[in-house]
């Protein structure tokens, strides 16, 4: 990092103390951004990265429900947002029982580049709570969803802030959240929140997009060294929405897909994941990984408590969380011929991993670059609904497969502009951040 860059780094270090992932995040931006600086005077002067470190509003609430027992729960609702210089915040929530406000400030900071590459007007902001849905009944979910969006609801809008969702938040959340916020506003505004149904708003889709933009970003940077998916071992972590459509569109170039995992372990499956037994467990059943293997049969081996990433396999697509990738698997990786590897989940290689993976030279995507199809997808709801009109499958993944072909093509021209053809994470960085930076300059000190 340039001298300049860490004197305003240590200040927001210093300014958000605990806070290790939101570090994270703003480190590897701040790692890149030297040249775009140097070029440009003008965003020093403005204190351009001084105001896009620091959210426009965070808001954390009390978020009281009561369990199936009557016992009264207590969590923390957070929504920061954090820049609308490109349009309204735009960002999931994510209830998880590990969220604290460090990991909602680091989703919603790699939001803002993520969003800024996509080319909509769409600002970046996240939220969530530590609320734990594990094991929780439907009542249950639906009691703390209504809690949440009675608070939220005063704060989010069509035009102001849009909701979505991330780890813990699927359709059925964003169902009990829509209910309420129209409940309480007596607005039928379909778009304040994406990754509705499909009958009230939703996008055709908008399920599937995060995991199949990521294959087809990736696709297209292995194209550009001669490679594809047809006839690969392919490694995904995870077994939520996004890897499951990952594997989905992975099977659909000709990839052998292998491996999926959760919190208790991973599946190494030598005949390639059955995608239709693994969306019975996880989508409707809600189950584990381990029943999968159990009722797959003899191809199919659960490994408790290891890592995914011990598996060989020639493309590697971490979608399960942050830091799953460590550095001993990005060598483990690397010493079983990885060639490829692009991030479905946010921020899920450690420096450590990224460093070693941009050492030995293989292609090498950033969750903000490669994941952003989900995103965009939310983007193509709100353009739905904005004119209560609704697409067709095959015209909305078109669309989608023009923005990942899109933002690859911009990280990788950008990288190329800056002397780093093939580094992703600098194209991704510098591409995300100049669309925001000019445009906080052009709005004036607010
Ligand atoms: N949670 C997703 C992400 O990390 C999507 C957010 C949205 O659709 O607004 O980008």
């Amino acid at each position: 990092m340039e001298a300049n860059l860490t004197m305003v780094y240590d200040q927001i270090i210093a300014r958000n103390p605990g806070e290790a992932e939101f570090h994270q995040a703003v480190r590897e931006v701040f790692d890149t951004l030297g040249p775009v600086m140097a070029r440009n005077p003008q965003y020093t002067e403005a204190a351009v990265l001084e105001r896009i470190c620091e959210p426009e509003r965070q808001i954390i609430f009390r978020v009281p429900w009561q369990d199936d027992q009557g016992r009264v729960q207590i969590n923390r609702g957070f929504r920061v947002e954090f820049n609308s210089a490109l349009g309204p915040y735009k960002g999931g929530l994510r209830f998880h029982r590990s969220v604290y406000l460090g990991i909602i400030k680091f989703l919603g900071f790699e939001q803002i580049f993520k969003n800024s590459l996509t080319g909509l007007p769409i600002g970046g902001g996240k939220g969530g709570s530590d609320f734990d849905p594990h094991g929780r009944s439907d009542g249950e979910i639906m009691r703390f969803c209504q809690s949440f969006m009675t608070e939220l609801a005063r704060h989010i809008g069509p035009n102001t802030d849009v909701p979505a969702g991330d780890i813990g938040v699927g359709g059925r959340e964003i169902g009990y959240m829509f209910g309420q916020y129209r409940r309480i506003t007596n607005r039928y505004d379909a778009g304040v929140l994406t990754g509705k149904g499909l009958t009230w708003g939703g996008s055709l889709v908008r399920t599937e997009a995060t995991g199949y933009g990521l294959v087809m970003f990736t696709q297209r940077m292995l194209q550009t060294r001669g490679l594809d998916f047809a006839g690969r071992r392919i490694a995904i972590s995870g077994s939520g929405n996004v890897a499951i459509y990952a594997t989905e569109k992975a099977q659909e170039f000709g990839g052998e897909v292998i491996t999926c995992s959760d919190s208790a372990g991973y599946v190494v499956d030598e005949a390639g994941i059955d995608l239709d037994l693994l969306k019975q467990v996880k989508e409707i059943e809600r189950g584990r990984v381990s029943d999968y293997a159990m009722r797959r049969g003899s191809s199919a081996k659960f490994v408790p408590g290891g890592s995914v990433w011990d598996v060989p396999a020639e493309v590697a697509l971490p979608c399960a969380t942050q830091n799953e990738v460590r550095e001993d698997d990005a060598v483990t990786l690397l010493k079983n011929g990885v060639k490829a590897v692009a991030e479905g989940a946010n921020m899920p290689c450690t420096p450590g991993a990224i460093a070693a993976f941009s050492k030995a030279g293989i292609l090498y995507a950033p969750g903000k670059a490669s994941n952003a199809g989900g995103v965009a997808t939310s983007g193509l709801e709100m353009q739905q609904n904005a004119s209560r009109d609704s697409w067709s499958f095959e015209y909305t993944e078109d669309k989608l497969a023009d923005i990942m072909a899109n933002i690859h093509d911009t990280c990788s021209e950008t990288a190329a502009e800056y002397g780093h053809a093939g580094d992703y994470v600098m194209g991704a960085n510098i591409a995300g951040f100049i669309k925001v930076a000019d445009a906080v300059i052009a709005q004036g000190l607010i």
